[in-house]
């Protein structure tokens, strides 16, 4: 497995991996399992599930880089904990982290 992005926060490897999957991409972040708050700072990051798609990813990653609306419009698809800082998908109605609710 290849990792095409690094990041210190985790909501945006979470966007890249979304924008990578909205692509055909199969994606996955990793880093370490987070547990606490304090660990929610350790580098997180997103590898391809196939390395014939690295060039591929690579270029979307770019491409996300350079157009911060689709950050913001991709990021519409997460929320996070105003309690613990972790980061949800919007599926999810609480915190699975500190059980807080999702702000609407
Ligand atoms: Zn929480």
């Amino acid at each position: 497995m290849k990792s095409v992005f690094t990041t210190d926060q985790k909501i945006e490897a979470f966007l890249v991996k979304s924008y990578l999957e909205s692509h055909g991409i199969m994606a996955k972040v990793s880093g370490k399992q987070v547990f606490n708050v304090r660990q929610s700072a350790l580098p997180q990051k997103v590898y391809v599930l196939e390395d014939s798609d690295f060039h591929r990813a690579n270029e979307l990653v770019k491409e996300l880089n350079e157009d911060k609306e689709k950050i913001q419009l991709h990021l519409s698809d997460y929320w996070k904990c105003s309690q613990c800082s972790e980061t949800h998908e919007i599926q999810f109605s609480s915190c699975w982290n500190c059980g807080t609710s999702r702000p609407n």
